[in-house]
């Protein structure tokens, strides 16, 4: 298997090349050179796999350059059930009839990210000690993917991390899960200012080729393809635990916002497992959702990105969507890089005759929730089922119930538990949300984080003494 870039300038690379990057060197992304077509007996081989086997089936597909042996013990390391609490690692939720939960969330920091992140940091240490390399990894979080960043990655050898989050904004539990990591090779820093200062001194010292290459600096951001390679693996899973045939059809809702999650499901359709719909769900912040149902896509500005409580995809400008586009378009590079001149250019495209093909060949549809939707999807379902869901959860439940078919199972991707959004949990409940046993005593333990100015020379300086 081999990986292009979607702008069409980058010679075929393997797994491992692109492992480190962030862009493609012409800017684009890298994406596989075809995807591996999956049939029902090998699906119905599958059927008695754990999820570390499955993962390993899967990743295998991705991943030619590291040896079998090699590949199974990473995935056998990151999907190890102790480090995911509950009896299955990856459980199937029932709601109401048809719907159900796919229940993503059980990792170390209560959030789907775990998913792909421990493999992440497991391929990445192996890759750097085979390479006998570093990397130094810089980014911006105002909560979740610096969490699950820092996670999988603490105590790794070759491997600093350096996560900027905004000081002061962060919920108690999310600093309390960050900077109660005691291990060398984590550096929190919160920066007095908000996320998008965190994020422009990330631009900055990125942008500054010297540093970038003297500091072996890398990132761990959605656009890493080794993050969508590890989300193909649960839509399998789920699949096959919602059907008993392997003609049967499932449907996914997917809460949504830089399009990595469902662009794993995008992936795993057309390697040909069996989905009907993928329903693409967003909050307020409804750029996708419009493109899904006018075929338009138009990204705002930072100040027409509302801050909601379903914060995770708080997002305009999805990261990810020009790999679906590049699908969608036929994979025709120069199509691409038009469409792409084009948003720069004008701020807008308009793909409006594709879309027939977006629904009937792809599968997908759209919606999107409010504040209020979220508060009473969160209430009603409870009353209903007992199950407590979180925000960004509830943007999907929302949406699925719009697309429900007769006869095909909808899971709902849960991408957060409650008890990392609890002051929104407590709106609509009247209490907060119930903490994980394992975590109640995270508030006691002593934090390691370190208080600066949103100072790029004072932030580059402490990266280059510690490193
Ligand atoms: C990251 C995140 C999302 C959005 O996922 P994308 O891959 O960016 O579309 C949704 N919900 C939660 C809780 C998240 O952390």
């Amino acid at each position: 298997m081999k990986y292009i870039s979607t702008r069409g300038g980058m010679q075929p690379q393997p797994f491992s090349d692109i492992l480190l990057e962030g862009l493609a060197t012409d800017g684009g992304l890298a994406i596989a050179q075809q995807y591996p077509q999956i049939s029902a007996e090998t699906l119905k081989q599958w059927r008695q796999l754990s999820y570390a086997e499955l993962a390993f089936e899967i990743l295998s597909l991705y991943i030619d350059d590291i040896p079998a042996a090699d590949l199974r013990a990473l995935t056998q390391a990151a999907y190890n059930p102790d480090l995911y609490v509950g009896e299955a690692m990856v459980p199937v939720k029932p709601l109401q009839g048809d719907m159900a939960l796919l229940g993503l969330s059980q990792g170390p920091t209560l959030a789907f990210k775990d998913m792909a992140m421990q493999f992440l940091g497991q391929v990445f240490e192996y890759v750097l000690e085979k390479r006998d390399s570093r990397i130094n990894i810089l980014g911006a979080t105002s909560g979740d993917t610096g969490s699950a960043a820092e996670y999988a990655l603490r105590g790794k050898k070759r491997v600093n991390v350096f996560m900027l989050s905004p000081y002061g904004r962060m919920s108690a539990f999310q600093r309390a899960q960050m900077y109660s990591l005691q291990d060398d090779n984590i550096h929190n820093i919160a920066v007095k200012g908000v996320f998008d200062d965190c994020q422009d001194i990330v631009k900055q010292l990125g942008s500054d080729l010297d540093f970038k290459q003297s500091m072996q600096l890398g990132a761990v951001n959605s656009i890493n393809w080794a993050r969508i390679a590890a989300q193909v693996v649960y839509y399998f899973w789920g699949w096959l635990r919602a059907t008993d045939s392997e003609n049967q059809k499932v449907s996914f809702t997917v809460p949504s916002g830089n399009f990595g999650n469902i662009l794993a499901g995008h992936i795993a359709r057309q390697m040909g497992l069996p989905i009907q719909r993928l329903v693409l769900a967003t909050n307020e912040n409804n750029v996708l959702e419009e493109f899904f149902r006018t075929g338009i896509y138009r990204p705002r500005s930072a100040e027409k990105t509302y801050a909601t409580s379903s914060p995770s995809m708080d997002i305009s400008r999805a990261s990810n969507f020009e790999r679906f586009v590049f699908d969608l378009v036929g994979r025709d590079a120069t199509k691409l890089k038009a469409l792409w001149a084009q948003l720069a250019d004008q701020g807008y495209f308009d793909l409006s005759d594709l879309l027939p093909v977006l629904q009937e060949q792809y599968g997908f549809v759209a919606g999107q929730s409010d504040h209020a939707d979220r508060l009473n999807t969160i209430a009603q379902t409870y009353k209903a089922t007992g199950v407590l869901i979180d925000p960004h959860t509830a943007d999907g439940v929302k949406v699925a119930a719009e697309y429900l078919e007769q006869g095909i199972p909808m899971l709902v991707l849960e991408t957060a538990l409650p008890a990392k959004f609890s002051e929104t949990i407590e709106e609509a409940m009247g209490e907060p949300a119930p903490v994980p046993e394992h975590l109640q005593h995270l508030n006691d333990l002593p934090q390691r984080v370190l208080v600066m100015d949103a100072d790029v020379a004072q932030i580059r300086a402490y990266m280059e003494q510690n490193v």
